[in-house]
């Protein structure tokens, strides 16, 4: 499907619907770009976002989860995908994740309403089990696909700082040879994205570590990187 052609709603699903649709049987376009409005801006992104069908995780989601924020937001922040709590709400980082963005945010004195949050893949992509629905990570093709959306907010927003929330984030804008491990916390000047990307891990990540020590360390580190932002945030405002 091309801009301009007609849409037909992605068919949004409960968390307590039927089992999960198998991704091979839905059908999609292979890419969000077919799904852009003919002019960008945040209002018409989020509006044409809920008929996608750029990929199959739209299938077994309860609804798109588009970014939010001030659109001249300097902070931009980039998680994977929405989780379990996210995909209800129809809002990114409400769940436990967002409990502690929102945390170091406030450490670190960032106001969490002047900062704008969004996903790399708009859609939650799960494993049923039981009654509870387990984060899948969403696959290369998948993140190619729904990397529009992401690029028109960028496009909109201008940033003048992006924060990569995980390895998908980062791989999605620094490209899939970039290591996380390697290089978190450490300000990339000059990007196409943005004058400056900060990698870190995702708050997600941070709770799902078995080991207290390691968890408490993470957790640390990634406080420490929120207020690496705040003070590039500060030199940006001299
Ligand atoms: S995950 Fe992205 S590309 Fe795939 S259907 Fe959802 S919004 Fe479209």
């Amino acid at each position: 499907m091309r801009q301009g052609t007609a849409r037909r709603p992605a068919k949004a699903r409960s968390a307590s619907s039927d089992a999960a649709i198998p991704l091979e049987k839905c059908s999609n376009t292979g890419s969000a770009a077919d799904f852009l409005p003919q002019r960008i801006s945040l209002p018409q992104l989020r509006d044409a976002s809920k008929t996608c069908r750029g990929c199959d995780v739209y299938c077994n989601a309860t609804q798109t989860v588009f970014g939010e924020g001030p659109s001249d937001a300097t902070i931009m922040f980039v998680g994977e995908q929405p989780g379990d709590q996210e995909d209800l709400a129809g809002k990114p980082f409400v769940g436990p994740s967002g409990a502690m963005l929102n945390d170091a945010l406030e450490q670190a004195h960032i106001p969490r309403d002047e900062v704008y949050v969004t996903n790399a893949v708009k859609h939650f992509k799960f494993e049923p089990r039981g009654k509870k629905r387990i984060h899948s990570k969403p696959n290369s093709r998948e993140i190619k696909a729904c990397r529009p959306w992401l690029e028109a907010e960028i496009q909109v927003i201008k940033p003048q700082i992006i924060i990569a929330l995980g390895a998908t984030a980062a791989q999605s804008l620094m490209g899939s040879t970039f290591r996380l491990t390697q290089h978190r916390g450490e300000f990339i000047e000059g990007t196409p994205w943005a004058p400056f990307v900060l990698a870190t891990m995702h708050p997600s990540a941070l709770l799902r570590m078995p080991d207290e020590e390691m968890r408490h360390k993470a957790r640390n580190d990634f406080f420490h990187d929120m207020k690496l932002v705040a003070r590039q945030m500060s030199h940006l405002k001299k």
